[in-house]
């Protein structure tokens, strides 16, 4: 199945369980998306204070995050922060539920995007399998970090122009104090491939895939 290039869904939530989680999932997505008018919140549930490098300030993933919905333009009041313990959301589940519950009242969001359900991230396990709970009345999709999954069930495709895969990239460069880390994931090679792969996959030359965990029509 093909994302409609105009999608119908106007109001779109990205879950993030740590910062930089959505732009690397779906980050060119968020673009066209921004571009087309929808009106785009992200909400990061960690700034992971306790594995940043000891040479950075705590707070730089939160500045990091902001730098790059900068780059992505998405507006100040809908970037939500929260501050989760990193690789700790096991033990505040019923916490992070009640949160995602909040969200879907007040936002009443079309889609929400979130880790895809093969993801082995613990902290991503639960904001994927929580949102399942909480956003019944939404179409779910999620996601691919393809370094967190031993396989994939990506089956809906958003084709998408150069222009924001390149966005994705600035926005991804804004993460520095990652850049700084050497992870093989977070390369120039790894977004433009993956997306190459499924923009193959399609007949385009690029696309972001997701995996329907629900789907509503
Ligand atoms: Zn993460």
């Amino acid at each position: 199945m093909v994302l409609p290039t105009q999608v119908s869904a106007r109001n779109i939530l990205v879950l993030a369980p740590h910062t930089d989680d959505a732009e690397l999932g779906c980050g060119a997505f968020i673009a066209k998306q921004i571009e087309s008018g929808a009106n785009v919140v992200v909400a990061a549930f960690s700034v992971a204070e306790q594995s940043l490098p000891g040479d950075f300030a705590k707070d730089t993933l939160a500045h990091e995050f902001h730098a790059s919905m900068d780059v992505l333009e998405i507006p100040h009041d809908n970037r939500i922060i929260y501050r989760f313990p990193v690789r700790q959301f096991p033990t505040h589940r019923q916490e992070l539920l009640e949160v995602l519950v909040g969200m879907k009242r007040d936002m009443k969001p079309d889609l929400v995007l979130v880790p895809s359900s093969s993801d082995i991230h613990q902290d991503h396990q639960v904001i994927c399998s929580e949102s399942q709970r909480a956003f019944k009345e939404q179409s779910l999709y999620g996601y691919e970090l393809p370094w967190n999954q031993l396989s994939t069930n990506s089956r809906i495709f958003a084709p998408l122009d150069r222009k924001y895969m390149e966005r994705k990239w600035e926005a991804l460069q804004q993460y520095r104090s990652q850049l700084h880390l050497n992870r093989s994931y977070f390369t120039r090679e790894m977004v433009f491939g993956l997306a190459k792969i499924r923009g193959v996959q399609i007949g385009e030359e690029y696309a972001e895939a997701f995996e329907p965990l629900r789907v509503r029509i």
